[in-house]
């Protein structure tokens, strides 16, 4: 390696960087962090060593060619200054939003290839925090690279809830000619998070039949004793969300002409539910005959976007049917009518 011959023969320049170098208490550094460009940052090894597992063995390796006090660690390919940075996170734990700004994608790969857990922790978070449309299908990458689960996670979710938009960065562009695996995974995950929406609209769907014709702790058909069901759903994880929006939705003032945003969403699971009932005259979930009245008058109201939205929940309602037994999800209870997509229909 050419940098590395360059820093053998020894002419290159020190830079002292506070707050480690010369300062009163410290011992003498003892190793020299080598940069891109030949800088030295002059550093101490126990430091190094017990920040970090990997420097901690290339510290201790035998050292076969070198006097101990000429020890040198390289560190290429990275700016001199987000090195200086990364050995100064070992002296004193903190890492500022500037450095993070400038260097954040940096540190996370040197944390990562040192394993520097607190670092890791803190660039994963600022990095979050940064990410935008523009820069998300990079930090993807980088994530990816880095085993940052959580920069993953969030940078999947951006994605699939901005898919327009992301679409047209150049990220993107080069994404699909370089990385057509990575592409493909993130097509996966945008198709995994719409199945279960519409998994959990077919729950909903199911939860709202069980209300209202058996009825369960606080709701239930008018000529049933809802006193009988005191406790807590044992069926669905969203029965109570889903009871509190029905009681809300029958006090509710503001309710007319769509005032209230909590009223729309009961409204479109009673329409939802009205698209997949097969048995209007029996059936008592409110409106359910009223829904399915006006779908028949209003040829207008049969709009491509709910048409297909009611076929994959009806799918995946067969779907979970099928797969016995029913368990209660252990997921945290989360309202279904959430999505974005749901919000964009209008009644
Ligand atoms: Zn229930
Ligand atoms: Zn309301
Ligand atoms: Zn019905």
């Amino acid at each position: 390696m050419v940098q590395l011959k360059k820093v053998l023969s020894g002419k290159m320049k020190v830079k002292s960087i506070p707050p480690f170098a010369g300062s009163g208490d410290m011992p003498e550094p003892d190793v020299h962090v080598i940069t891109s460009g030949g800088v030295r940052i002059p550093a101490h090894s126990k430091i190094l060593a017990s920040g970090s597992p990997v420097l901690e063995n290339i510290i201790e390796r035998p050292k076969k060619h070198h006097r101990s006090s000429d020890r040198k660690i390289a560190i290429l390919g990275v700016p001199y200054d987000a090195v200086s940075a990364f050995v100064q996170f070992f002296y004193s734990s903190r890492c500022t939003d500037e450095q993070m700004e400038k260097y954040g994608i940096h540190l996370l790969a040197l944390s990562h290839v040192y394993s520097v857990q607190q670092l890791k922790q803190r660039c994963t978070r600022g990095l979050v925090q940064r990410l935008t449309i523009d820069n998300v299908v990079d930090m993807l990458q980088l994530a990816r690279l880095c085993d940052a689960p959580d920069l993953y996670l969030k940078c999947m979710r951006l994605l699939s809830d901005n898919f327009k938009a992301v679409e047209e960065t150049e990220g993107w562009k080069f994404l699909q000619t370089h990385d057509p695996y990575l592409e493909l995974e993130i097509l996966q995950f945008i198709d995994e998070t719409e199945s279960r929406l519409y998994v959990q609209l077919s729950e909903a769907m199911d939860c709202l039949e069980h209300i209202c014709s058996e009825g369960c702790t606080n709701v239930g058909p008018y000529n049933m004793d809802p006193n009988e069901h005191k406790g807590p759903c044992s069926k669905f994880t969203t029965c109570h969300g889903i009871q509190l929006l029905i009681k809300h939705f029958g006090t509710c003032k503001k309710r007319v002409n769509g005032g209230c945003s909590r009223c729309t969403r009961m409204w479109q699971l009673f329409r939802l539910h009205s698209s997949i009932c097969d048995q209007p005259d029996e059936c008592r979930v409110p409106l359910c005959r009223q829904f399915k009245l006006k779908a028949q008058q209003d040829r207008r109201g049969n709009d491509p976007c709910w048409r297909l939205l009611v076929k994959k929940v009806v799918l995946a309602k067969t779907i979970s049917s099928l797969s016995i037994p029913k368990r209660k999800r252990e997921e945290e209870p989360r309202m279904a009518m959430d999505h974005q997509e749901m919000r964009s229909f209008k009644l």
